[in-house]
This record gives C-alpha cells, sequence and structure tokens, in this order.
C-alpha cells in the first residue's frame, strides 16, 4: 500500500501489489478479418462498427436464401444478389475503409429450379479480383420452403468446388449446426425470436443418419475430395463440438467459429479456446456471420480477441486465428 493512499480507511487499493496485472493492451489495436459475413445486408451503422472495432478485412458473402423473394429460387435470383454485392463493394469500402470482398456461392438451404444456370454463369465471376472465396455452400440435412435432393445438392456443390480449385479460391463451407441447450421449442407459428424466417415452412430431412449435420460435413469433404480441390481451401464455417474432432483429426480443412449469434448456436470465445487448446491455432478461424435476418453483432470478433486471451489464450496465437490464417487462405487483408 502506498504510505500516503489519502482513503479514510483501507480500500481494494491498499491491498494490490501492484498497479494492474501485465494486460495485453496490444490487443486492443490488432486488426482482425471476419471471413463470413453477410455485412452488405447490414445498416450503415452496423457497418461502421466493424471499422470503429478495428476490422482489416471481410468476405462479404453474397450466398443465402433469405434475400430471394421468390421460393423455390431461381438461377437469376441467385445472381441477383451476386450483382446486387457487386453494385454495392466499392461504396462500401470507400465509406468504412476495411477491405471489402466477395464470397459468391450457391446456397442449398431452398432449392434452386435451374442451378446449371447459376452454375454456368459463376465462372465468370469467378474472375474478378473482388472475389476472393465460393460460397457459402455445401449439402445441408433440411431445406425451408421446397426440398432438394441429396444426390442434387452434393453435385452442386461439387460444381462450386471444381470452380474453386480451377480459380484457386477457398470454399466457405456452411456446416450445419446441431441444436444446443435447452430443447424446448418456441410456441407454434411464431418461430425463433431474433431469426427473421417464416415458421413451419421447413421441410422434412434429405440426410437419413443418426448425425445429419456431421454427414452433411462429410459429404462435403467428400465432395471437395472429388473435385480436386485442396482441403487446405476448404474452411468449414460454423465449427462446432459436433464436426471439430472429425474435421481436425480427418481432414486438412480450416475451422471458422462462427460467434456473432451465439444464442442461436450455441458457439462461442469459450470454445473457439477450448479447440486451440487441444488441436493449435493452425487451422483455426474465427467469423461473426452477421446478416440482417438475424439478431448478430457486429462486435462479436473485437470481443471474442478480448475473451481468448481472457480464457488464456496467448497474444500470439490470438492474431493467428483472427488475422493471419485468414490473410494467408484468403489472400486479404496488409
Ligand atoms: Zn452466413
Amino acid at each position: 500500500m502506498s504510505p500516503t493512499h489519502p482513503t479514510k480507511r483501507p480500500t481494494d487499493a491498499a491491498h494490490l501489489d501492484e498497479r494492474s496485472p501485465d494486460v495485453p493492451t496490444d490487443l486492443l489495436n490488432l486488426p482482425w478479418i471476419d471471413v463470413h459475413n453477410h455485412a452488405h445486408t447490414l445498416s450503415w451503422t452496423d457497418r461502421e462498427r466493424y471499422a470503429l472495432s478495428g476490422c482489416e478485412a471481410m468476405v462479404m458473402v453474397a450466398s443465402g436464401y433469405h434475400w430471394t423473394p421468390y421460393k423455390p429460387v431461381r438461377a437469376e435470383d441467385v445472381r441477383y444478389l451476386w450483382d446486387d454485392a457487386l453494385n454495392r463493394r466499392a461504396a462500401i469500402e470507400r465509406n468504412h475503409f476495411f477491405e471489402a470482398n466477395l464470397g459468391l456461392g450457391i446456397h442449398t438451404g431452398v432449392r434452386i429450379e435451374d442451378p446449371d444456370k447459376a452454375l454456368e454463369a459463376m465462372a465468370d465471376y469467378c474472375a474478378l479480383e473482388e472475389v476472393v472465396a465460393i460460397g457459402e455452400t455445401g449439402v445441408t440435412p433440411t431445406q425451408h420452403v421446397s426440398s432438394w435432393d441429396l444426390d442434387e445438392q452434393r453435385a452442386i456443390v461439387q460444381a462450386q468446388m471444381e470452380l474453386a480449385a480451377d480459380h484457386e479460391l477457398p470454399v466457405l463451407l456452411h456446416t450445419p449446426n446441431t441444436s444446443s441447450d435447452s430443447d424446448r421449442s418456441y410456441r407454434e407459428g411464431i418461430g425463433t425470436p431474433g431469426y427473421e424466417k417464416n415458421p413451419g415452412l421447413g421441410q422434412e430431412p434429405v440426410i437419413d443418419a443418426e448425425n445429419p449435420a456431421l454427414e452433411a460435413v462429410k459429404i462435403d469433404v467428400e465432395a471437395a475430395r472429388d473435385a480436386g480441390l485442396d482441403e487446405e481451401q476448404v474452411v468449414a464455417s460454423h465449427a462446432d463440438g459436433n464436426n471439430t474432432a472429425y474435421l481436425m483429426e480427418e481432414t486438412d480443412c480450416y475451422l471458422s467459429y462462427t460467434i456473432g449469434h451465439s444464442w442461436l448456436i450455441g458457439v462461442d470465445a469459450a470454445d473457439v479456446a477450448d479447440a486451440i487448446d487441444e488441436f493449435g491455432p493452425e487451422r483455426i478461424m474465427v467469423d461473426t456471420d452477421c446478416a440482417n435476418v438475424l439478431r448478430t453483432d457486429p462486435f462479436a470478433l473485437k470481443r471474442a480477441i478480448l475473451e481468448l486471451y481472457r480464457y488464456g489464450i496467448d497474444e500470439e496465437a490470438i492474431r493467428r486465428v483472427v488475422l493471419e490464417n485468414p490473410r494467408e487462405v484468403f489472400d486479404i487483408g496488409q
């Protein structure tokens, strides 16, 4: 205790040996990269939050049925999503200074009537400099509104992987999550609060397996192998406790943990810390998956940086997962 502490009686401060523990001030200014979000669907103010909290670069994913008005979806609806993102990308970059890159893909969350037409067009999009990834894609066990035969889904996923191999682009996989915590469901007709999706339109599963979410990932990895795509070029987003061991032990894929909507999928910085402890930081990333149809948090990645440190992860490993791995795999950022 400083003898000159002027408090009336001893306070907590009097019991401390030093002013504060060694805190990692470097982390306050560590740039980071979000390899999976839908920031072009967010508000200007949300995108500003990315900039204010140190985002260096991002991959804005123009793929997903949420944003198409018609279901089943047609190829022209998918192309509209690609074109809309292309149209606005440069203005987003000019406004916020982070590098705004694009991922384009055919999502399998709802059946597409004429997917070959979208595939045909895709090669020309892949040649664009701003397109740094294909995805998000990957087979999904259940669709919204209109179910999609598993073999057809797999063919579309593999065809996109072949394009990725041709264009030396990574593929962002949308790995399905298993639901967590309480099994309690919401009142019929109300749906999940925080997720703008018409309830009751989910279809019967098309994957008949004990663990459909994991089976979907295994089918995707097989498709990558058949497509001749290096597994190091596959980034499995929404990595979770159900698929981490398989992906780490039986593949060379990268795992990206989605922490922007932990309330929905049950994955947070603690899971990332556990994965780093067990497998090392070499093949791990973190993404937000922020989108306007979901309750999501643009500050999630910045928060995770501080959380990882609190959970005992060293600064070098944190830098690797939030910055260096994304830079290397997607060839983006400084
Ligand atoms: Zn997404």
